[in-house]
Formats: C-alpha cells, sequence, structure tokens
C-alpha cells in the first residue's frame, strides 16, 4: 500500500468515508473534522551508521482522532512510506477501534527505511530517534503505539525503553506488542486469526450453514492465515487450498490438498515468513497451481489473509457461484469495483477493519493488563476476544438487515456515528 504509483491512499480512504458521510447525512463540521487528521507529526531522525556516517530518516505520527479515547495504532518500517499512506491508516483504525467498540481512537506512524538494509544496532537508533522526537506528543494516556509492517516485539522494546528513560518510570501500558513476560499478552499472536473465524463463525450461523459442511480457500500463509486455519479446522470446515508468495521466484502459488491441508504438515515445509517450499509440499502430497488458483476453487468460502488489492475488478469474475462468504483477513483486499460485483452476487463480506479487528482488540487487552500490571491466562484472553469480535459482528449484521446494507457499508456507518457521537458529546461539533 506505501506509495504505489498513481495510488493515494489517503484518497481512497477519505472518499470511502465521504461516501458513508452522505449515506448517514452527517452535517458538514463533524464531516470535516472527521475526513482531517486530528494532528500529524513528521521529522527528522539523525542516525550514526555503523560505517561512521550520520544519515538523516524520516519519521511520521498522525494521530486522526482521540474522541473515543487515546489514539491506537502501529508504527511501519517501509522504504516508499508516504505521509498519505499513513493518513490513510490513521483514519481506519478510527473506524476500526469504533467498529469493535474500544474505548480508543485512531493513529498510524512510520519511518521512510528498509530494515533488510539495516544492522540492529542501526534499527536500535531510529526506534530511539523515533521516540526522542514524539515522547512528549504520546503516552499511554494519548497514544498508544503497536509494531506492524516490518517492525516487532524488539522495536517496540527499544521505543518503550527510550519512552521510560525520558519520563523517569516505568509505563508498561505505552506500546503494545511486547513480548510475553515484558508485559506482552498471552493469546495475541492467535488474536486476528481466531478472530477471523470468530466472525465467520457467527456468518455462518446467519446464512444458516453447519461449518462443518464447508469448504474454503486461503490466500496467504502467515500470521493470520495460520490461526484461522486452526480454528476454523477444529470447528470442522476444510481447507483445500493456501497461497502464497514465493521469494525464489518471484511470484506466488497455490498449494492445493483435495481431502484438506494439514496445518502442522504445512507448517513444517514453511518458513518464517509464511513462504512454503515448492519441492516439499509436492513430497508432501500438495499440489502447486498457479497464483490466483485459490481464487477460482469450488468452495463456500474465502478468506484473503495476505495482502492489500488481491480481489479486484479483473479476477472477481473468476469466483466459483459457489462461494457464498468471503472473511476478509488482510487490509483492503477487495477493491471498490470488485465489491459492486459481490453486492449483486449476494456474497456475504466479512468488512476487513471488522474481520481481522482482533489483533488491535488483543493489543487493547494488553493495554489494560499492563496498566494493571496483572495479566490473565490464556483462555480468559481468547474468551474475552470471542465475546467482543462476536458482539461487534452481530451489531453490524443487525444494521445490514434491517438497512439492507452490504455489510461493508453496515460497518462503516456503525463506526462512523460512534465517532462521530463522542465528537458531538464532547462539544467539539
Ligand atoms: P505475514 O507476513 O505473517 O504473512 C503474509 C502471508 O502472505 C505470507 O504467507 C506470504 O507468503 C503471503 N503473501 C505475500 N504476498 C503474497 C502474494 N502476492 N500472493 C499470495 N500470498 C502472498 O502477515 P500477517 O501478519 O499474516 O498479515 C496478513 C494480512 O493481514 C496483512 O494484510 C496485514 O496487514 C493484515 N493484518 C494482520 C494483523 C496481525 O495481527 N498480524 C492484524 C490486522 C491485519
Amino acid at each position: 500500500m506505501a506509495g504505489k504509483a498513481g495510488f493515494n491512499p489517503f484518497e481512497m480512504a477519505r472518499s470511502q468515508f465521504d461516501r458513508i458521510a452522505d449515506m448517514i447525512d452527517l452535517d458538514s463540521g463533524t464531516r470535516e473534522l472527521l475526513r482531517t487528521p486530528a494532528r500529524e507529526f513528521a521529522f527528522t531522525i539523525p542516525v550514526r551508521m555503523d560505517d561512521g556516517t550520520v544519515k538523516v530518516f524520516r519519521g511520521f505520527r498522525v494521530q486522526h482522532n482521540d474522541a473515543r479515547g487515546p489514539c491506537k495504532g502501529g508504527i511501519r518500517f517501509h522504504p516508499q512510506e508516504t505521509v498519505d499512506t499513513v493518513r490513510a491508516l490513521a483514519m481506519w483504525m478510527t473506524w476500526k477501534t469504533a467498529v469493535v467498540d474500544l474505548p480508543l481512537g485512531g493513529a498510524k506512524g512510520g519511518v521512510i527505511c528498509d530494515p533488510h538494509n539495516l544492522s540492529p544496532r542501526e534499527q536500535e537508533g531510529i526506534c530511539r530517534g523515533w521516540m526522542r522526537q514524539m515522547a512528549k506528543l504520546v503516552g499511554p494516556l494519548v497514544d498508544v503505539p503497536a509494531p506492524d509492517v516490518m517492525t516487532n516485539a524488539q522495536h517496540m522494546l527499544w521505543m518503550l525503553d527510550e519512552f521510560e528513560a525520558i519520563h523517569g518510570a516505568k509505563y508498561p501500558g505505552f506500546i503494545t506488542g511486547k513480548p510475553v513476560g515484558m508485559g506482552g499478552s498471552l493469546g495475541r499472536t492467535e488474536a486476528t486469526g481466531y478472530g477471523l473465524v470468530f466472525t465467520l463463525r457467527e456468518a455462518l450461523k446467519e446464512l444458516g450453514v453447519r461449518a462443518e459442511s464447508t469448504v474454503a480457500a486461503m490466500q496467504g500463509f502467515g500470521n493470520v492465515a495460520q490461526y484461522a486455519i486452526e480454528l476454523y479446522t477444529r470447528l470442522g470446515g476444510k481447507v483445500v487450498c493456501v497461497s502464497c508468495w514465493d521469494q525464489k521466484d518471484q511470484t506466488s502459488y497455490t498449494y492445493r490438498k483435495p481431502s484438506g491441508v494439514q496445518l502442522e504438515e504445512l507448517r513444517s515445509v514453511a518458513d518464517r515468513f509464511g513462504g512454503i517450499d515448492p519441492a516439499k509440499a509436492k513430497d508432501k502430497g500438495y499440489e502447486q497451481l498457479p497464483a490466483e488458483a485459490w481464487l477460482e476453487q469450488e468452495v463456500d468460502i474465502l478468506m484473503p489473509c495476505a495482502l492489500e488489492n488481491q480481489i479486484t475488478g479483473d479476477n472477481v469474475g473468476k469466483i466459483s457461484k459457489r462461494v457464498r462468504l468471503i472473511a476478509e483477513g488482510a487490509n483492503g483486499p477487495t477493491t471498490p469495483d470488485a465489491d459492486k460485483e459481490l453486492v449483486a452476487r449476494k456474497v456475504f463480506v466479512v468488512p476487513d477493519f471488522l474481520a481481522n479487528a482482533g489483533g488491535v482488540t488483543c493489543s487493547y487487552f494488553e493495554q489494560v493488563q499492563s496498566n494493571m500490571n496483572y495479566f490473565w491466562e490464556k483462555d480468559e484472553v481468547l474468551g474475552k476476544l470471542d465475546v467482543k469480535m462476536t458482539s461487534a459482528f452481530l451489531a453490524v449484521s443487525e444494521l445490514a438487515r434491517k438497512k439492507k446494507l452490504f455489510m461493508r457499508d453496515a460497518a462503516h456507518v456503525i463506526a462512523i456515528n460512534r465517532v462521530a457521537q463522542a465528537c458531538k458529546d464532547r462539544g467539539w461539533v
């Protein structure tokens, strides 16, 4: 999503918002407030590199809206990061926290850099430099960062350590995505994939379909996909294929086993980036098919869990007539023109910012536990996650049924109304 030529994600986020604002007849003041980030920071991060030279990186934080609570959102490291990407992602975080009814707002941060070409010491320099610039402008009651694209628990710990050094006290509830044992929450690894399947389970109930009678195709075999397969299979469903990126061939492939993919078997031939070794997969009886084959299978359910822009106007026609449900684990996997076709075909879509909200919901649980300095057992975390995701799904599907809305629009209506109401209640508009 970062900086693709000719594609401006912030324009897309704004036009999505404008359409819903028209639909709910939002007054002009609230509309102007919500289509504009509340605060934006762009700054330099000088880092002494391993060769002795100083390199100056560009950092960002955009706090889109905090009417419902402290801002929440990840920090990305990406060579093509742009301020408009960060703005769009910050706005989408506001809708995501609102649709699952978390007492949080939305933010996003970034640094233009490529960690592949940076030593750990140089990356630490970027993390500490980012925090030196932002330490007075973020905090547990203001804005709570988390890991995102190409950042991880180690980056978060360096940032937390710098923040605590500057403020001279411990703030374990500031920053989520910390390792378990250093303030992280049990269940975070499973949270997004399981959350996706909690919403899928509820969607199947609504369609009057038993999970045991369904077959699914999956795009991706990373964190989200693997835990989605685990829980969906436990519910009795069968995943017949997964697709993933092949670093060597610089393309993606679909791996199919009509009797059902076996999670542990595939994990044993996968790398830590969710790539699968074709030869080893073949030895285990998986058929290797072209990239888009996952989308063309005779299945009931599609779960895009890899990246954005995958179900498009060009390939939506290849989706089997049997597909009744699409549960979006990835952010932005379906383009607006493909959406139109899915609406016409009456495919039930659980939209991304609802379907994959299990991650931020568990991050919120991490914040709560860290603030209390008391940590829950994994079952307790996952039980609370189920309650949150299920009630968010039910609120959206009830509105969709009542007002005859597409699920994506219903989710936006709920989220935007909640944020607008909070702004009104505070007397901002
Ligand atoms: P990941 O890096 O663990 O896995 C990504 C998977 O996608 C890998 O299997 C990779 O091979 C595959 N992939 C990459 N390019 C592909 C292509 N062109 N075709 C097919 N497969 C391809 O990532 P993840 O954490 O599982 O995240 C997946 C998606 O879910 C992303 O859109 C992410 O933004 C979104 N998401 C993740 C979380 C989370 O908690 N991890 C939360 C919310 C949203």
